[in-house]
């Protein structure tokens, strides 16, 4: 009699361990989720002040190349001023040929400039594409943190009521199995049993001796000498 509720028991004990490493893991994967929507949006910012440089230094390239061209124009402006001074038809050839020469160079300054402008419109709408991505990431962030925080309080419930049922079963076990039980549980929690499989351990098939075969029909819980394993008979062949 004895030996049939211990089976029984250890049925009930490895389900209730089973459902605690399922709840385990389930509370895992929420901030699990968290943390990956959390990489989302840094990624999402990363992106946005990356773009937000770009415009920046393309705009420091335009404002350098205008200065470059305003002082190339004073300067012109300068040559300009000198021409009714110059004493000889020679003074006056050369400075023409100089004036024309930063002219043709303020002409290449100028289609870099509106090249720079270019590239700055171009850059643009980078940032507020980023800024979109963003919030999607913070939305579904939000999304996540609130399904992971009632989500918690459910699943932890559920652990605490498994627990406590766990514990009032486990005062049916006898003293002896209780010993083996306590030590394989903490040693690998749920898989520390497993019914058995025809004539092999469910958990890691290895071949039961005749003695342990008779011993688990018998309704006795044996220890599987491979893994180590509480075995017990499995509910099927019971009623069968
Ligand atoms: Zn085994």
């Amino acid at each position: 009699m004895a030996v049939a509720v211990a089976t029984e028991t250890l049925r009930t004990l490895h389900r209730m361990h089973r459902q605690l490493a399922d709840l385990a893991e389930q509370l895992a994967a929420g901030p699990r989720a968290v943390a990956i929507r959390t990489k989302q949006v840094q990624a999402a910012e990363a992106k946005k002040a990356t773009a937000a440089d770009d415009v920046k230094k393309a705009k420091v390239v335009a404002d350098q190349k205008q200065l470059q061209l305003k002082s190339a124009e004073s300067k012109i402006g300068d040559l300009e001023g000198k021409l009714n001074a110059c004493k000889t038809n020679r003074e006056y050839q050369t400075l023409g040929d100089q004036i024309a020469a930063d002219r043709m160079a303020t002409k290449v300054l100028e289609d870099e400039i509106i090249e720079a402008l270019e590239r700055i419109d171009a850059l643009k709408p980078a940032v507020p594409a980023a800024e979109a991505e963003i919030e999607a990431a913070k939305k579904l962030l939000a999304e996540a943190d609130a399904r992971v925080k009632s989500e918690t309080g459910r699943l932890e419930a559920e652990v605490a009521r498994i627990r406590a049922d766990l514990q009032a079963a486990e005062k049916d076990l006898a003293d002896d199995v209780r010993e083996r039980y306590d030590r394989v549980v903490k040693q690998k929690g749920a898989d520390g049993m497993a019914a058995v499989d025809g004539q092999t351990c469910g958990g890691c098939y290895q071949q039961l001796t005749g003695n342990m075969q008779s011993d688990v029909m018998l309704g006795r819980i044996i220890t599987c000498r491979s893994c180590g394993r509480l075995l017990y008979l499995p509910d099927s062949s019971t009623s069968a």
